[in-house]
């Protein structure tokens, strides 16, 4: 949901931006601090430090919704699922981890970790206000005082429970450490959300209809919000959830035809158009260890005359675009790393850096297909070309 993003930079390996409606806060916030608040907190000023401590103050509420987000990413990291980026909006923050949590206690720890985050910047920045009210010029104090209850009311917030607020996500991590179902107690956390939604929606609308107050428009864009997001969580979810649990091991073909490194591509050749119906082939150095990825597509390359005399090994992939994971990672978390070409790529599936087998575009595409008709694709048994199955 946040493609129009701007990149703010990186920090300990987690990328952060910003999305456009981060922009508007920074104006709603800026505008309200300087015309409203500090004019009737600390009267007799000039009006523009009026706008300086505004435009300061709402940076620095910017910079604690920075603060909230990374705790999120730090817990996360704690147990075992690092963050990948953190995208600043306007109702505080999302950080995307590289996986699920695999427990309802790390889903809830790392949900919780940042209202905590925000609560007790907000005691700080208070406690900061009183402790300079007596020496300090009125206006900082009255800047320090109102990020101080904007972050406790930040904190607050978040923990109202519906997806995709913080909140939601301890709903859903204690739902499913009750029922035992993560994907059912994130439906339950999402219909939260677009109900939590559609009631700030209905009192923004009659705040403005009623009342006449403007402020409601806010409250009605909130809840508009809150409703999308929670249907993005929602449309997101379901397949990922399915295929949440299975691991590469589940879906990978055990028993790819090999080659080989030092034999020539002519050679190989010949013994692959007799061996299975592969088109791309784990290459193996002499100890046994997978050292690259070659198609039959790399081998025509290779001009006829040098087909006797080249080594597989030396037209084989071995960079980077190679992908090597273990039995044990999940699908979903290969689905987000690689984009795999029919009859070119393949990813690389070692067990104690010995191959175990391979992952194709196909098996890819298999494991999706049967995650859509509610199945689980069961652990091919390793077995030779010849094998009655
Ligand atoms: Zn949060």
């Amino acid at each position: 949901m946040f493609r129009t993003a701007i990149p703010l930079g990186r920090w300990a390996g987690i990328a952060v931006r910003a999305h456009w409606s981060v922009l508007l806060v920074l104006f709603l916030i800026t505008d309200l601090l300087a015309t409203a608040v500090l004019p009737r907190a600390a009267p007799g000023a000039d009006p523009g430090w009026y706008w300086v401590t505004g435009v300061l103050t709402a940076a620095g509420f910017l910079a604690s919704l920075l603060l909230h987000e990374l705790s999120h990413a730090a817990v996360a990291r704690r147990h075992g699922v690092g963050g990948k980026r953190i995208t600043l909006w306007m109702l505080g923050g999302a950080a995307d981890l590289k996986a699920e949590p695999s427990t309802p206690k790390a889903d809830f720890r790392i949900a919780v970790a940042g209202p905590i985050a925000s609560v007790l910047i907000g005691v700080a920045g208070l406690g900061a206000a009183v402790l300079v009210a007596g020496v300090a010029h009125p206006l900082p104090v009255s800047g320090l005082a109102w990020l101080g209850a904007g972050n406790i009311l930040l904190g607050v917030f978040n923990l109202l429970p519906g997806a995709p607020l913080d909140g939601g996500r301890m709903l859903r991590a204690a739902v499913w450490s009750r029922r035992g179902d993560r994907a059912r107690a994130g439906a339950v956390a999402e219909r939260f959300g677009q109900a939590l939604g559609a009631a700030f929606g209905i009192a923004g609308l009659a705040q403005l209809l009623l009342f006449g107050r403007f402020s409601g428009l806010w409250l009605i864009l909130l809840g508009w919000f809150l409703i999308f997001a929670a249907q993005a969580e929602f449309a997101a979810g379901p397949l990922r959830e399915r295929l949440g649990g299975v691991r590469v091991g589940e879906i990978m073909n055990p028993s790819p035809t090999v080659v080989p490194g030092w034999w020539t591509v002519d050679a190989f050749a010949d013994h692959a158009a007799g061996a299975g119906r592969d088109r791309v082939f784990p290459v193996l150095s002499f100890d046994g260890v997978p050292v690259g990825v070659v198609s039959l597509g790399d081998l025509i390359r290779v001009p006829a005359d040098a087909r006797r005399a080249t080594r597989v090994a030396d037209v084989a992939r071995k960079d980077q675009t190679v992908t090597v994971v273990g039995v044990d990672a999940r699908v979903t978390e290969l689905m987000n790393r690689v984009f795999l070409r029919p009859g070119r790529d393949l990813v690389l599936v070692t067990e104690s850096s010995a191959l175990a087998g391979v992952v194709g575009a196909g098996d890819l595409a298999r494991a999706v297909e049967l995650a859509t008709l509610r199945h689980r694709p069961r652990a091919a048994a390793p077995h030779s070309p010849g094998d009655p199955r």
